[in-house]
């Protein structure tokens, strides 16, 4: 434990050091703690990093060129570089009992392709790709792009649709990974709203992936990676799971046996910045035979690493192997579980019929709103959540007709099931006073929506008075 004072101080010393020289960017960051210190956060894929790690972000490492791998760099004088991507790798492969874990990728997004390319390279034998891997991505033209995935063979993806929770990455066009394979999903059961795994299997065996991508960012229960991996195997694919919204609570042992992506996939990418707490950034665990292609990473997708990230990586991933970590994982999933017990119980619909991980969805339609007029009636009222599709949502991916909800951040904050009943009642408050609007030609809106100032003063209110009594970062003082 650092002594009472010292976050207090260090922050409050940084500011006075930037506010020397750009006052408005040392306004700006003050501004955002207290922004986030009054909303009542339930975006499920953000955080608070803890002191110490948004501390490690803030220093010298910044300054550091160090492509390549621990011990074998392109640039002298990485010593110290060394020391803390090997730390973060050990914490990592600790932590989550990996055999390899590489620390570079900035994002989810770059480990994702990180793991893609490494796959690639490892499965299939093209002179273009050896060519691609001396450059970086964005250099490839179109032309680059035909004849590489001409060479490679048209390489197949298969992975989670958007509308059913899988993310852009796992295949789908804007992503360059809709470029570089040839894609198709898996969706739900319209019945349950649950992954049917003989569906997937028989997409496998129509298909022949090369790669099979389990995870997701709006999913609300428990995938089972064991048989992922049967269905994998079973057409010789690599598997891979993006773990990044719920690597907490593989963290904090919350995901175990079968629901534990890390024995059973041959590669796992992640965030380290929504449930595990950690700075912005990605990473990539990988079973022995494919950590030499991961560690490829740079400079085939990405730059030079971001060696004070990799610090905070390190700090976030020691503080996750805490006891406590595990306890706030479990706290983690109860939180989500009474949420939207208390959101059932009001009457709202929830794909799936409710969670078992960190997320839900709650499907507004029921509420006669789109998911565009119902995120922003909420963040009328101090809530803050995002919009989000649902299995074969009637209003597309920009309206949508869902809103996700997640508990990581406010079980920071350490509010418990209690105050999550309370903040169902805010929900549905806001949610069944909320009307849609029409367009000028009398045509019903996707956007426009009336909820009575009133109503959303009051609930506003009633958030800052719940949040009051958890403050966030009670340690720092910055006044
Ligand atoms: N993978 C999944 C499942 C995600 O939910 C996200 C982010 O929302 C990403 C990858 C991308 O992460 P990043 O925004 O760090 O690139």
């Amino acid at each position: 434990m650092s002594s009472p004072n010292a976050e207090s101080t260090a922050f409050r010393s940084a500011l006075e050091v930037i506010r020397a020289v750009e006052p408005r960017v040392a306004g700006a960051i003050a501004a955002e703690l207290a922004d986030q210190r009054e909303s009542l956060k339930l975006i499920a894929s953000e955080n608070y990093a803890s002191p110490a790690t948004l501390l490690a972000m803030g220093n010298w490492f910044s300054d550091k060129y160090a492509e390549g791998t621990v011990g074998r760099r392109f640039y002298a004088g990485c010593q110290n570089v060394d020391t803390v991507e090997a730390l973060a790798a050990e914490h990592a492969r600790e932590l989550f009992g990996a055999a390899h874990a590489y620390v570079q990728p900035h994002s989810g997004i770059d480990a994702n392709l990180v793991a893609f390319w490494a796959v690639l390279a490892d499965r299939v034998e093209a002179p273009a790709l050896k060519k691609a891997q001396a450059r970086h991505v964005n250099d490839l033209t179109e032309a680059d792009w035909f004849a590489l995935r001409r060479e490679l063979g048209n390489q197949r993806m298969l992975g989670m649709s958007l509308d059913a929770g899988g993310h852009l990455t796992h295949g789908f066009r804007p992503n360059i990974s809709g470029k570089m394979f040839d894609q198709r999903s898996y969706g739900t059961d319209p019945e349950t709203g649950l992954i049917d795994y003989d569906k997937v299997a028989e997409a496998a065996r129509e298909f022949k992936p090369l790669i099979l991508v389990a995870g997701y960012s709006a999913y609300p229960r428990r995938v089972n990676f064991r048989i992922m991996r049967e269905i994998a195997d079973s057409v010789g694919a690599t598997f891979m799971v993006d773990m990044a919204h719920f690597a907490g609570l593989v963290a904090g042992k919350v995901l175990t046996g079968d629901f534990d992506p890390v024995p059973h996939a041959h590669i796992v990418t992640t965030t380290t910045h929504k449930s595990l707490r950690g700075p912005r950034g990605g990473m990539v665990l990988c079973q022995p035979e494919l950590a030499e292609q991961v560690d490829r990473g740079c400079p085939m997708v990405l730059g030079g690493p971001l060696p004070h990230v990799m610090a905070a990586k390190a700090v976030a991933l020691a503080e996750a192997r805490r006891p406590d970590f595990a306890d706030y994982a479990q706290r983690i999933v109860a939180n989500a579980q009474a949420l939207a017990e208390g959101l059932l119980r009001r009457g709202a619909t929830l794909v799936t019929g409710g969670t078992d991980n960190h997320l839900a969805i709650i499907d507004v339609t029921s509420y006669a709103l789109t998911g565009r007029q119902a995120e922003q009636a909420l963040l009328d009222a101090g809530i803050v959540t995002n919009r989000n599709s649902v299995p074969q949502d009637p209003n597309g991916a920009w309206y949508t007709s869902g809103i996700r909800i997640g508990t990581p951040a406010l079980t920071t904050r350490g509010l418990g099931t209690a105050e999550m009943d309370t903040i169902a009642e805010l929900i549905h408050t806001v949610l069944s006073q909320t009307n849609a609007g029409a367009n000028p030609d009398g045509t019903a809106s996707k956007a426009k929506y009336a909820l009575d100032p009133a109503v959303a003063d009051k609930v506003s209110r009633q958030a800052g008075e719940l949040l009051a009594g958890f403050p966030l970062y009670p340690t720092v003082d910055l006044t």
